[in-house]
Order: structure tokens, then sequence, then C-alpha cells
């Protein structure tokens, strides 16, 4: 291989809390380029607005940087490839979709949201998933000119051939063959004039000339309109490459109902850092067949692509547990000090801690008990039907914290104002008696009758380790 062309991206979607899947992929990205000499590209992909989240992008930079994953191109890392960020790309975008219109492999559908969901409707009654019925491939030049002029909303879609077959090949698993009429006339530009997920990426990667596409298992359907739009600009592929998905241990997908995905969570709960990587670096891969504890720079000098395994990796808590007191234990004097110093004990959490603790404790020495579950990861819950107010039923506690976590995913900026916000309106939705509603939420998330003022202390506590709360009851519940 030419390791001067090595050149692979991460993409994330900054849509919610930095997910340990991003890490994995990360990781294994990481370890290729280096490898190889390479590049790795950090690109936002922001283009979907409604699920933006503002605080979202910090969070991912955070995190992977707490790694040790450091990209070498991304938005703050200017490079001859940029923006890195989708949303500063749409004129790139747009000029690529309209190149698509020009070499007629595009075309402009003008059908509304209702004529859509009546032919949904239709397909679904005669039994039929056939997609979009291509109405507008049809129309023309004259009648595309006149809706123009009346100012038709519209979206842009690729013409997809409608015989043959279409073959991706993917490192891991060989060529995939499907017929082409199963693939729709994807949009490449919504109504809103953002180019969807497939024109951007393709656009992107093959701008910012990505070598190898090595991303989770989830984007292997949308690899074949990929490799079309590659077709009709007639640009050169990059070698895909999809890992394994992350497993719970029922082995469905990695779900934050099962296992908390955030990697803000897992830092809080004090997994070191060294240890999460060590731990991602055994889902799909490993370094020898005796040698389970690695650094970094082993898994670098014995990385290849080739050597991943397909069987659903398990992200297992309690191997991570075990593992991270394996790093622990190995931890200096001086390391273990700093640790507790800066990451446990940090100034400024103490200093957030202190204007709600101050007024509940005498002396010193009742801080610790009193105040442990700002600290504790899993709260225990010896009887987890005493969470359970009378006169509701464990299901319907179970979908309150739920319901409630849900909520709270959907908070950006995590602050007094929108916790309390969120913390009222839910209750008027639900329309629990307060009482309790509050200390059902109160004994979930501090194990306390006697916490410090609710939503103050969900502030200081955060988002993740709230949420996590909420979710681990649930299940403890169910
Ligand atoms: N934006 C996608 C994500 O959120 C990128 C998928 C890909 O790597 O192509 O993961």
């Amino acid at each position: 291989m030419n390791s001067q062309k090595v050149r692979v991206r991460i993409a994330p979607s900054p849509t919610g809390d930095p997910h340990v899947g991003t890490a994995y992929v990360t990781l294994f990205n990481y370890c290729f380029a280096k490898k190889h000499g390479g590049k790795l590209i950090l690109r936002i992909e922001d283009t979907d607005q409604t699920r933006y989240r503002a605080q979202s992008e910090q969070a991912i930079m955070d995190s992977l940087g707490w790694l040790g994953l450091q990209w070498d191109e991304g938005p703050d890392r200017p490079g001859n490839h940029g923006p890195y960020r989708q949303s500063e790309r749409r004129s790139l975008h747009q000029y690529w979709a309209q190149h698509l219109l020009d070499a007629g492999h595009a075309y402009y559908c003008f059908c509304t949201a209702h004529r859509l969901e009546k032919m949904r409707q239709e397909q679904k009654e005669k039994g039929v998933n056939s997609g979009y019925d291509r109405h507008c491939r049809h129309l023309s030049a004259q009648e595309v000119h006149t809706l123009h002029q009346e100012k038709t909303p519209y979206v842009i879609r690729l013409k997809m051939p409608t015989e043959g077959t279409t073959t991706i090949h993917d490192l891991l698993r060989g060529d995939i063959t499907i017929e082409n009429s199963q693939l729709d006339d994807q949009v490449l530009i919504k109504s809103d004039g953002f180019p969807t997920y497939h024109l951007a990426n393709v656009v992107d990667d093959h701008l910012m000339e990505i070598s190898h596409v090595i991303r989770a298992e989830e984007w292997i359907s949308s690899t074949p309109k990929h490799v079309m739009l590659y077709k009709a600009f007639g640009w050169k592929e990059p070698v895909f490459c999809h890992l394994p998905l992350l497993r719970n241990n029922d082995k469905s997908k990695i779900s934050k109902r099962k296992n908390p995905t955030s990697l803000s969570f897992y830092r809080r709960a004090g997994i070191l850092s060294q240890t999460m990587v060590n731990f991602l670096g055994l889902m799909g891969w490993s370094l020898n067949a005796t040698q389970e504890i690695f650094s970094l720079e082993d898994m670098i000098r014995a990385f290849d692509l080739k050597d991943i395994h397909l069987g659903g990796p398990i992200f297992d808590q309690k191997k991570l547990n075990w593992l991270n007191n394996q790093y622990l234990q190995k931890l200096s004097d001086d390391q273990f000090v700093h640790h507790l110093k800066t990451e446990v004990f940090k100034d400024d959490y103490l200093r957030q801690l202190r204007p709600l603790v101050v007024e509940r404790m005498d002396r010193f020495d009742q801080f610790v008990d009193k105040f442990a579950f700002f600290f504790n990861g899993e709260l225990e819950f010896p009887d987890p039907t005493a969470l359970v107010p009378q006169g509701k039923t464990p299901q319907e506690t179970i979908e309150m914290l739920l319901g409630l976590a849900e909520v709270f995913d959907e908070v950006d900026a995590w602050n007094l104002d929108a916790v309390k916000k969120v913390l009222e309106d839910y209750k008027t939705k639900l329309g629990w008696k307060p009482k309790d509603y509050f200390m059902t939420i109160r004994l979930v998330t501090t194990g306390r009758k006697d916490s410090p003022p609710l939503a103050e202390s969900l502030v200081v506590l955060g988002s993740d380790m709230v949420k996590d709360r909420l979710r681990r009851a649930a299940a403890k519940l169910s």
C-alpha cells in the first residue's frame, strides 16, 4: 500500500452525547492511519438541522482528546481540505448536485409530502414497498421550468438504474451484490436546501481524498447508494470496511437502555482513558491469542484491518471494570492521587457543590457520607420496589423514568433553567402528584430522601449521570 496516500476519516453527527461507538470507530481509523503513516480527518456531519445539538461537537472532541485519539485535520485543526464542518460545505454540495442534474443523473422532484404519504399508503395496502414511484423523473423540461417559475418547493433525486445489479466490496465481507430494482431514487438535496447524508458524505469523502472508509456496520446498507453516486460522478471509490457493531450482553445492538453509551459517563464513572482504549481495542480485534492488556502503541504496531473478526463484540461492563482494575493497580502513588484530584475531587466540581451542601453539614466529616452520590457512578437499590410510589405500578414508574431520560436527551445546554423546565413540563404532561413525582426522581438520582434541592443537584451531577441513573433504575424495576 502506498503509505503516503492513506487518508481516513471519522464523520460523527453532533446529535447527542459522545458515543462509545464513535470512539471505537475512531480508534480503528486512528490505528490504521498511524500504522500507514496516513492522516485521520475529523469531519463533523451536522447537516441534519433537526437533530443538531450545539454542545455535542465540543463534547465529541473533548472525549476523543481524553482518549488520546488525535486527528490531523478537523474543525479545530485546519488542513488543505476544509472546511471540516459539513454545514459549511453547502455550496460544494449544491455545486455537485447541479453537476449531476446537468449530466442527466439527477432530477428535480416536486412531489408534496401529501402525495408521498398517499403513495406510501397505497403501496402498503398492496403489500409492496417499492419506494418513490419516480413520478417526477418523467417530467418534461417545460413542466420543470413552469414548476420552478411557480416557486414550487423541490428536492433533487438521483436517477438509479432500474435493472441489473450493483456490487459493493467490503474489505471484511468481500463482494455484496444487490438488485438495482431494490434501490430507491434517493434524495440528494432536501427541500430546505441541505444535502442528505448520502450526497454530502460522498462529495466530502471524495474532495477530502479519503482512501478508506472505515465505519460502523450500520452504514453498510447505505454503501450501494454511495457506490451509485461515485459511479454517477465518475469518481474512484474508496475502500470500504464496515466494523462490527458493538452489542449489549444480550447481543442486541448497543443501546443506552441497556448500557451507558456516553463516553463522558465512563470518564465520570472513573474509567481510565487507557482502559477505554484497550477495551475498545478488544472489540473485534485482538493483539494476539493470549495478551488482553495492551497499549495504544502496541495496537498500532500490530494493527491490520484484515484481522478484524465479525462476530458481534460485546460491550461488557464487567469486563470493562475488570480491565480498569488492572490499570488502576498499575498506577503509581503519584498517578493515583493525581487522578483523584483532577478527575474525581476536581476543584471546579467541589466549588459547584459548595452552595448545595454547605447548609446541610455541620462538620466536614459528614461530607463523604451525605454527599457520596455526587461522586458515585451507579447507585445501589437493594429494594427497587421502594422506588415505586404508592398508587403507581412498577410499569408506570419505569415508563416515567425512561420518558424523563428521553426528554433530558433533548436538552442541549444542561443548566438550571433547562432542567427545571423539563421537570415541570414533564410533570404536567404525566399528571403525577408532585410529591410522588419529585420523590421518585430524587431517590433514583441521589439515592436519598433528603438530598439538596433536586434540580440544582441534577445540574451538578451532569446530564450523563442523571440519565444513566434514570435508565438503570428503570432496568432494575423491570
Ligand atoms: N454521520 C455518520 C455518523 O453519524 C457518518 C457515517 C459514515 O461514517 O459514513 O456516523
